[in-house]
């Protein structure tokens, strides 16, 4: 393993190297780290986390109930079995995280409370700079790395979106955004409502609806749900069997992925069968006489936003009990006691809780340049939604969303490992992705198209986000069958790597 080298730059700020920078220690970042020493042994690398502790997402968020919407088989790392129910709590896969760390020895590695907020890359020297602060100290820190490894997830942990409603401030009752829950907020017996109907909001009302007098999710329109039991038939079958779990692991995730394709493919060619079906297990919970086609017929086509998995069909039992309920209206105003909804109706609350989404992040909110020249990346095309053209030596995990995100670390970690050695291999310590010859006049269009997925977060920061090509190559897909195939098969010899 290289050493880490510390030397002091002009401006008395102390700077550490090291061969590898990742930012960020989620479920991203943790897996960069092990697959960092598992496959590049000689490499030194230091993980850099804003937040106290490892888990990202999963120690964000502490609302009750706190769960993934997918399952933790594929969720989970390949090279680490899963042995619980398949749809985890957020301790569980803290947990989960925990021994990643302790059985590979990944926490001498990590800095936590370090924020990053400039990245500026040198041509001269084929080094990043980052700079930040200790958030405890309030010291700046900076580090250099030959390569930046961008684990920041997608949104800004500091703050959900809450959109500006009239009259919020005559609202005598408190406003809470799930990202930043207080620890002692007490809803016992409190008429709350909860605004928003993705996977957070229905994840919120059956963990809260029995302490509440009564609860009622919001919802402007309506969201796909695939109710089912929070169990795996054929992990369970195995285990009787007394299979070994790596086995297990791999089986149940080559399963569940056959069965999520299935879906993705009819979501795409038939989805008004997949419509029905999706309707038609919510049905089963609620019965002929509920309003299903007001309450949960959306108007979109299934899979264009994350269809969340409700395990036990827990929300639909919580609403056929009449301890939850839902409205399907619009917001006009926030009175006094409650809100005043565009139908006329109006809810009362003690609490509001708005399930509204998140504030896109992109790359960290970190300021990057190169050569002290600031980069736009809405200027820049994506290459395979993990490089940019003309930004060197730099790599950021966006996950999937129609399968688990975590699928798309381990490939692209895969990834970076190989394109490591082979640069050490060459010799060469520089490589960025550039449009070739024959790509200089496809069409370019914004990162992902609406009509292919289209949640709010994404559309209110298209802007901002680099931009895509017509083919996969230029594009993020979101579509694991053909990434998995095609990642370890990419020639790092094409003239799309530029190397230096
Ligand atoms: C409630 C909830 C449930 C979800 N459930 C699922 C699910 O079941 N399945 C699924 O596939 N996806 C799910 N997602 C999406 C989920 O965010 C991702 O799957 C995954 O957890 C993202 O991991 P990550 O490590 O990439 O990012 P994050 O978990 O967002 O972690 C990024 C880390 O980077 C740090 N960071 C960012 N910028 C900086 C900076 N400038 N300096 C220092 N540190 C920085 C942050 O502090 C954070 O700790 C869920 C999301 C939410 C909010």
């Amino acid at each position: 393993m290289a050493s880490v080298a510390t030397s002091q730059s002009s401006s008395a700020v102390q700077t550490e190297n090291f061969d590898v920078v990742i930012i960020g220690a989620g479920i991203s970042g943790v897996g960069a780290a092990y697959h960092l020493g598992d496959q590049c042994t000689d490499k030194s690398f230091v993980v850099l986390d804003s937040q106290q502790s490892f888990g990202g997402t999963w120690t964000t968020h502490t609302y009750p109930g706190i769960r993934s919407d997918s399952d933790l088989y594929t969720f989970g790392y390949r090279f680490k079995p899963w042995v619980g129910a398949p749809i985890a709590s957020a301790e569980e896969i803290l947990n989960y995280m925990g021994e990643v760390i302790e059985e590979n020895d990944l926490a001498p590695h990590i800095r936590y409370g370090h924020t990053i907020t400039r990245a500026n890359w040198s041509n001269e020297d084929n080094l990043w700079t980052l700079e930040g602060i200790r958030n405890d100290t309030q010291q700046p820190v900076r580090f250099t790395a030959n390569f930046l490894w961008m684990c920041q997830g997608y949104y800004r942990h500091s703050e959900g979106y809450t959109p500006d409603w009239a009259g919020m401030d005559e609202f005598n009752g408190q406003i809470i955004h799930p990202q930043t829950w207080p620890e002692d907020l007490n809803y016992k017996e409190k008429q709350v409502v909860v605004i928003g109907s993705g996977a957070t909001a229905a994840t919120l009302v059956p963990a809260i609806a029995d302490d509440c007098k009564h609860v009622t999710m919001l919802q402007r329109s309506p969201t796909y749900f695939i109710p089912g039991r929070n169990e795996n038939v054929l992990a369970d079958q195995l285990r009787e069997l007394d299979i070994d779990e790596t086995w297990i692991h791999e089986i149940a995730r080559r399963k569940i992925l056959q069965d999520q394709a299935k879906i993705t493919e009819m979501a795409f060619e038939q989805p008004e069968v997949l419509t029905k079906q999706l309707l038609g297990a919510v049905r089963a919970y609620l019965g002929e006489d509920y309003d299903i086609e007001k309450h949960f017929t959306p108007n979109y086509l299934p899979w264009r936003q994350r269809i969340a998995f409700v395990p036990d069909g827990d929300i639909f039992k919580g609403i056929a009990s009449g301890k939850a309920s839902v409205a399907t209206d619009e917001i006009d105003h926030f009175t006094e006691d409650g809100i005043q909804l565009k139908s006329g109706d109006k809810l009362d609350a003690d609490i509001v809780i708005t399930a509204t989404g998140f504030n896109m992040s992109v790359l960290g909110d970190i300021a990057f340049s190169i050569d002290d020249k600031p980069v736009d990346f809405a200027d820049t095309v994506t290459y395979r939604g993990m490089m940019f053209t003309g930004v060197p030596n730099m790599l950021w995990i966006f996950g999937y969303f129609r399968a688990s995100w975590t699928l798309r670390v381990d490939l692209l970690a895969d990834f970076v490992c190989r394109l490591l050695n082979h640069m050490d291999q060459q010799g060469t310590k520089q490589v960025t992705t550039m449009l070739r010859k024959k790509d200089q006049h496809m069409p370019i269009s914004s990162w992902m198209d609406p009509e292919n997925f289209n949640p709010s977060y994404l559309m209110r920061s298209m802007d901002l986000l680099p931009k895509c090509g017509n083919t996969p190559e230029w594009q993020h897909t979101q579509d694991y069958w053909s990434e998995k195939d095609l990642i370890p098969e990419i020639d790092l010899s094409d003239e799309v790597f530029v190397y230096k």
